[in-house]
């Protein structure tokens, strides 16, 4: 909802300045039609990859809090939101627990997600398979690669 270039301009900008992350590379924008079951908008998607000090508690505690920021209220699951930070992965980090499960349990299903990371870590291994080869094996229908985010 509202202007999401503008809002992942910004998003980028917080991650960058947060102490203990740096930001090595970032995606093209991607538009993707809305997922679930929920009738909305479509879906604007980016990877960034970051390189970090934080624990990855630490790194989900810094995503929820940039979108804090940007006003997302949690309503509806798998509606219309501002902003969603998810960790795709943590290097080889594998983990689940009540507040994080890594890598994203569902990104090897999700093209909206997958396309954006092939794009700028597609050597990234995930579960066994690397990132562009995963991408390239996805339904990719209906994500359009648009420019590149305003930063
Ligand atoms: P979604 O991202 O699936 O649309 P939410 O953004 O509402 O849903 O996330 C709900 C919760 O998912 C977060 O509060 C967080 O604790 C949890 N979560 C589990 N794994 C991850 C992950 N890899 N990245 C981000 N959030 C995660
Ligand atoms: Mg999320």
């Amino acid at each position: 909802m509202g202007d999401v270039r503008a809002a992942f301009g910004r998003a980028l900008e917080a991650l960058g300045a947060t102490r203990g992350i740096t930001i090595l590379r970032s995606s093209s924008l991607y538009r993707t039609a809305p997922w679930g079951p929920v009738a909305q908008a479509p879906f604007l998607n980016m990877a960034a990859l970051v390189r970090t000090t934080l624990s990855a508690h630490q790194l989900l505690d810094v995503c929820l809090s940039i979108e804090r920021q940007e006003g997302r209220v949690r309503a509806e699951r798998f509606g219309p939101r501002t902003l969603d930070v998810d960790i795709l992965a943590f290097g080889d980090l594998v983990l689940a627990d009540e507040r994080l499960t890594l890598p994203h349990p569902r990104l090897l299903e999700r093209a909206f997600a997958l396309v954006p990371l092939a794009e700028i870590a597609p050597d990234l291994v995930i579960q066994g398979i690397a990132v562009g080869e995963a991408a390239e094996g996805v339904d990719r229908r209906g994500v359009e690669r648009l420019g590149r985010a305003k930063t």
